[in-house]
Parts: C-alpha cells; sequence; structure tokens
C-alpha cells in the first residue's frame, strides 16, 4: 500500500492511496484539470482509480469530485448529509456512507469516522489493506474526541492536520466569527491539538506522520515542525508537512 497527497491546505485537498490494482481518491478540493495533472505528476495510471471518498462538503474538499468521477465513470462516497448539501443524492454515482461501516474497494478496506467540524454530516477515513496495514487520514475537525482516538489506533501511517497556530489566528487577517470559527470546537485543529492527538495514538508500528491542512495566513510552518519534533523523536527539518501545490511524493507501507 502507497498514499500520496496531490496537495493540502484551504485551497483544496486531495490524497491518493493505491494498493495492487486498486486505487482510491480521497476528497477533490481542485478542478478536473489541477487534479488530472497532479495525478499524471505522480505517475498513476488512471484505470486503478475505482472510488472517490468525500469527507465533506467544503469546497477544499468536494469541489472536483463530480467532474471526475463522471470523467472516469466511478463512484463517490460521501455521506448523505454531504450528498444532501451538495445535492448529489439523486445523482447516479453517488454511494452512501455512515460512520463506521466499512467500504470494500479491491483489498482496501475504508473506514469512515465521525468528526466534529461545521459540516452537515462530515467524516474521515482510516484506510486498511488485506495485510492489516493502516493508513489514517484526518482533517477538518475542532477537537479530537475518545471515539477518534480509538478509532485511530494502531494506524501506521497517519496524515493528520495542523491547521493553526492560536496566537496568529488571534492576530491574524481573519474577522472576528471566522477566527472563532476555525478555533472552536467545530473548526480545525491547531498546532498543539495536532501534537496532542499524535500523542495519544503513537505507538512503534506508527512509521510516517505526515501534517497538513496547514493554514497560509495563521500558521507558521516552522512552528509546526518546532511543535511537532517531540512528540515525533525526530529533528523539526525531518517532520513531513504537506504543500498546498505540490505534491508529497509516494509513502510505502509494506510488510
Ligand atoms: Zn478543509
Ligand atoms: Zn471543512
Amino acid at each position: 500500500m502507497r498514499y500520496i497527497s496531490l496537495g493540502s491546505g484551504s485551497r483544496g485537498n486531495a490524497t491518493l492511496v493505491h494498493c495492487g490494482a486498486h486505487a482510491i481518491l480521497i476528497d477533490s478540493g481542485f478542478s478536473r484539470k489541477v487534479l488530472l495533472q497532479r495525478l499524471a505528476a505522480a505517475e498513476i495510471d488512471l484505470s486503478v482509480i475505482r472510488a472517490a471518498f468525500v469527507t465533506h462538503e467544503h469546497s477544499d474538499h468536494a469541489k472536483g469530485i463530480t467532474s471526475f468521477c463522471e470523467h472516469l465513470n466511478i463512484p463517490f462516497y460521501a455521506s448523505f448529509g454531504t450528498a444532501r448539501k451538495m445535492e448529489w443524492t439523486a445523482h447516479p454515482l453517488w454511494q452512501c456512507i455512515g460512520a463506521g461501516a466499512a467500504v470494500q474497494i479491491g483489498s482496501l478496506a475504508v473506514t469512515p469516522v465521525v468528526v466534529p467540524h461545521d459540516a452537515h454530516e462530515p467524516l474521515q477515513f482510516v484506510i486498511e489493506n488485506a495485510q492489516g496495514l493502516r493508513l489514517g487520514i484526518l482533517s477538518d475537525l475542532g477537537a479530537v474526541t475518545p471515539h477518534i482516538v480509538g478509532a485511530y489506533q494502531g494506524c501506521h501511517a497517519l496524515q493528520v492536520e495542523a491547521n493553526h497556530d492560536p496566537g496568529m489566528l488571534e492576530t491574524g487577517p481573519y474577522p472576528p466569527v471566522l477566527r472563532a470559527r476555525v478555533a472552536g470546537d467545530y473548526g480545525h485543529l491547531s498546532n498543539a491539538q495536532c501534537a496532542d492527538f499524535i500523542a495519544r495514538v503513537r505507538w512503534p508500528g506508527l512509521r510516517f506522520v505526515t501534517a497538513g491542512h496547514i493554514s497560509e495566513k495563521n500558521n507558521d510552518r516552522n512552528l509546526v515542525r518546532q511543535i511537532l519534533a517531540p512528540v515525533l523523536e525526530c529533528h523539526p527539518d525531518e517532520v513531513h508537512l504537506l504543500e498546498q501545490d505540490d505534491l508529497s511524493g509516494w509513502f510505502s507501507l509494506a510488510d
């Protein structure tokens, strides 16, 4: 199993997970054109992409989904709340998913996890292959609940949100209402919340941690590195940060 971020941040998110003859796309906040360019740069054969999964209706996650899936004629999985908000419920390629009910795509089992975020029925995903290797993708949540800590135990790789620094958010350019939304329990994880989450799910089998959805206005990438390095027990320069406008490179999980 291997995975790659095709871009991460408030202007668009997409991740591809590939295992054998099957790959799945998690979110597309990019236009079809941009997504196809990034998939080409990742050197992935489009015919292996069998399905897309959508975390929630915010445009940085859902904007490019229907156009891409219609282009490849593949299903896209989203909660009923997300589908209703996006007016997808009559779309022939939409498949309904719900928290806790795993969906099998080839050898990949995708388990949706409910998270607190200001969307209609937001989900995040834990993806496990037939060998039991687990990738946890977690972004767009205002708080880490006990349920989330339980769902992400035993992951061999994590792609997790480190959205903002509370001090920078407070003094940054956002209006008070938006500031309160981002910092609230249904907003986004701060760097410290991200570090705390990693500390709670860390175990010897955890091989890769990447931090994403990093705010360009309310965060500083060096600060993210400094806050995450102690919990990852690595040098700040070794902390993997996702880029808004570039691929991450492939991360491979093998037995
Ligand atoms: Zn987002
Ligand atoms: Zn969101």
